[in-house]
């Protein structure tokens, strides 16, 4: 009798710690899969699991730490561009192969990968919109492109831009992320930063304000053309911002750079951008600098020496 009690006492002992492993992988098991199914995130920088849900309402900034996630052209749109008010340009645009590039594969296969793995037709989204009620023209690039590299299509599209937004006279906004010139599109890439800085040139004699976003990473020919050519120069917390890579560098000077070198913290430092802004404040930081750049509204002279001492005349 005893024996039966101690026998099934034990019995249940081994039961309770098996089923114990059993949920304790379970519930691992789960985690791992919403993890997976992008239920959960995992912060790269401190660790911390924060739900994605809450992660997408803080624009993808770790509520922990502060990390700044990637966000491609649609999520930045949304973040930035008042609700409804979104009307994209020139989205038949299509990259060619003037070269017929090859590396290791064709640039026409590479191209059409691209594009079916991410639907997007090239690495850049513009057009008109709204930011708190301020009509802007916006330019977004996308990393996952082929590293957010300068073709042919994202000079095109962002000139066209630039051109339509003089024209209507509205200031514009570019969100920077790229690796540089597109190495399989050769010279017709590197001329793009030429085509673009002359449109900006152009927007700038209208006396137009343009502000350009510097997020991670902001490198090669699209730092050293239009990223750099802002009234106002912004920059996201901790991003890498340079020209040639930091290896590079390093080899040609013969020298170890500092830990700090091509982030916008030290760019700040030297003078090279005008401001680093927390994402979850860059729309109301933008459309505040727009409202205090909004062209005067063209009062003849007469008209507003009549309105000033007619309100002279009220305060005596
Ligand atoms: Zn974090």
């Amino acid at each position: 009798m005893a024996n039966n009690e101690e026998s099934r006492g034990l019995k249940s002992l081994f039961d309770w710690f098996a089923n114990r492993r059993k949920s304790g992988s379970t519930s691992l098991e789960r985690q791992e899969r919403e993890i997976a199914d992008g239920l959960w995130h995992k912060c790269p920088k401190c660790g911390v699991l924060s739900y994605a849900k809450d992660l997408r309402a803080n624009q993808m900034v770790c509520v922990e730490c502060g990390h700044h996630n990637r966000v491609d052209s649609d999520e930045r749109i949304r973040q930035l561009i008042d609700q409804n008010t979104w009307r994209p340009m020139d989205e038949h645009l299509r990259p060619t192969d003037p070269l017929q590039f090859r590396d290791r594969k064709l640039y026409s296969d590479r191209l059409r990968e691209m594009q079916e793995k991410i639907g997007l037709i090239d690495a850049v989204k513009t057009g008109l919109g709204q930011i708190n009620g301020l009509p802007i023209a916006l330019g977004v690039m996308d990393f996952r492109f082929m590293g957010g590299s300068m073709g042919s299509v994202v000079g095109e599209k962002l000139t066209r831009m630039i051109e339509q937004a003089t024209q209507r006279c509205y200031p514009v906004v570019i969100v920077c992320t790229s690796g540089g010139a597109r190495m399989q599109e050769g010279m017709l890439s590197l001329m793009q930063m030429a085509k673009i800085s002359a449109a900006l040139q152009r927007h700038q004699e209208a006396r137009l304000l343009y502000i350009p976003i510097l997020t991670n990473p902001t490198t090669g020919g699209v730092t050293a053309s239009f990223a750099m050519l802002g009234d106002i120069i912004i920059a996201e917390p901790k991003a890498t911002i340079g020209f040639a890579g930091r290896r590079v560098i390093e080899q040609t000077l013969r020298e170890k750079l500092p830990d700090d070198f091509q982030t916008a913290e030290d760019l700040l430092k030297h003078g090279f951008v005008d401001d680093i802004v927390s994402r979850t404040q860059l729309k109301s930081t933008l459309a505040q600098l727009i409202a205090l750049h909004q062209p005067l509204p063209t009062t003849p002279p007469m008209l507003l020496w009549e309105s000033m001492s007619l309100s002279s005349t009220v305060v005596e």
